[in-house]
């Protein structure tokens, strides 16, 4: 690879963007960084702009510009913030968009890149979930390429023979189980919120982490699955693999089974996005099996983790369901990390939500936008009424 690419970093002071500026500045031979953006954290924005030689930072919160302004005074960097400025940075031409936002708050920015037919480095599986297959018809329409992050999905998308989808017969989708995997239901009622953060194998953001303790996050990528590889729903199973080391696989209808295997460090899947369809050289611990020793695997327990089940009603429905699901539960696990309802509130807070939405066909983006809106105040309403 002899010429320079150019990345855009969304959400580059996140546990994602951290690790894509990491392997960005290991190849900068390569890379080189043209916009960043962040949401309210002005100071690490700024920092990392700097270090990272951007040409374009942009803070989310419009209320931040004069501060964002103040920090990269001097420095040539040109400044933006709010919506507007985000999809500004997501459409100028840079190569490679990488979509590290948390939430359905990165989904205007990322069609902005789908539509100008970008190549993205996809993490922000929230997106997906909510209008996964608008933004499927988007990229066939523009051009675009969308290699995911998301560690099981890079899995998928490396052990995928893309020309016999047909021949597929299963996707084995796995799951570490999270910090509460073995306990019980009434031991999980009164978790804190530092024991729900503390997850065995991986260091991500809070939001991701809350939810792979509540397993959401293996619902929200079992339908991240389905949008993105042409499988359907009931072919794709979930596998508690507690060690996290096989990071997914396909299953062929001659028996062969495919999987990918790697440390669980995110710089990994980022630096395959990054590098596509080339391989960049990491410098990180190797595998070590006999390490390992052992590798083992469960069935998962949708009675104890009922997000599980939850997910796949949502994605079975076809229509606005996972909508209502991923907003309910982004209103959940925030009112969750700010102390005021309980760990298994979550699940049930997102059930009680999807009980109250009646199902509809989506029909474009603005439908997304509004359901969004309508199971979010719902949510916000149910905690706000068992206070
Ligand atoms: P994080 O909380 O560490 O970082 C989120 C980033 O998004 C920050 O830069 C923040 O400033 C920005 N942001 C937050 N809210 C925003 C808003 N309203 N508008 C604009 N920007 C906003 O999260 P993370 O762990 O890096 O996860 C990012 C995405 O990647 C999530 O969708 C997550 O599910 C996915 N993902 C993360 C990991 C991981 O290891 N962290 C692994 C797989 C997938
Ligand atoms: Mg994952």
């Amino acid at each position: 690879m002899s010429v320079t690419k150019s990345v855009c970093i969304m959400g580059v002071t996140g546990s994602i963007g951290k690790s894509t500026a990491d392997v960005v500045l290991a190849h900068s031979d390569r890379y080189r960084v043209d916009a960043v953006t962040a949401h309210r954290n002005v100071s690490e924005l700024a920092r990392m702009a700097i270090e990272l030689r951007a040409r374009y930072a942009v803070i989310a919160d419009p209320a931040l510009y004069d501060d964002l302004k103040a920090a990269l005074a001097g420095t040539g960097i040109e400044v933006g913030a709010g919506e507007t400025a985000l999809i500004e940075a997501a459409e100028r031409p840079s190569d490679i968009v990488i979509a590290g936002i948390v939430g359905a708050a990165g989904l205007r920015a990322t069609l902005a890149a789908i539509r100008r037919g970008a190549v993205i480095g996809l993490a922000n599986k929230e997106t997906l979930v909510c209008a996964g297959e608008l933004m499927m018809e988007e990229v066939r329409k523009y051009g675009a390429t969308i290699i995911p992050v998301d560690s099981e999905h890079s899995a998928i998308f490396q052990v995928l023979d893309r020309d016999a989808t047909d021949k597929v017969e299963r996707i084995l989708l796995t799951a570490s189980g999270g910090p509460f995997r073995t306990w019980s239901l009434a031991d999980m009622a009164d978790v804190s919120r530092e024991q729900a953060l503390a997850h065995p194998n991986w260091s991500m953001g809070a939001k991701i982490s809350i939810d792979s303790a509540t397993m959401m996050n293996k619902g929200l990528e079992l339908i991240e699955a389905c949008r993105l590889f042409p499988v359907p729903e009931p072919q794709v199973e979930i596998l508690v693999h507690p060690q996290s080391v096989i990071h997914s696989m396909v299953e062929y209808v001659d028996g062969s089974v495919l999987a990918q295997l790697g440390t669980p460090d995110m710089r990994t899947p980022i630096a395959y996005a990054l590098g596509w369809p080339e391989r960049l050289e990491l410098k990180l611990p190797r595998l070590d099996f006999t390490a390992i020793g052992q590798f083992s695997f469960e069935a998962p327990d949708i009675n104890r983790f009922p997000a599980l089940r939850l997910a796949r009603e949502a994605l079975r429905s076809g229509g606005t369901l996972p909508i209502v699901l991923n907003a309910a539960n982004e209103v959940a696990v925030a009112a969750f990390l700010a102390g005021r309802i309980g760990f298994l509130d979550i699940a049930n807070l997102v059930e009680a939500t999807m009980a109250s939405h009646a199902d509809e066909k989506l029909v474009d983006i603005d439908h997304v936008f509004a359901t969004d809106a309508v199971a979010r105040c719902s949510t916000e309403d149910m905690i706000t009424q068992k206070a």
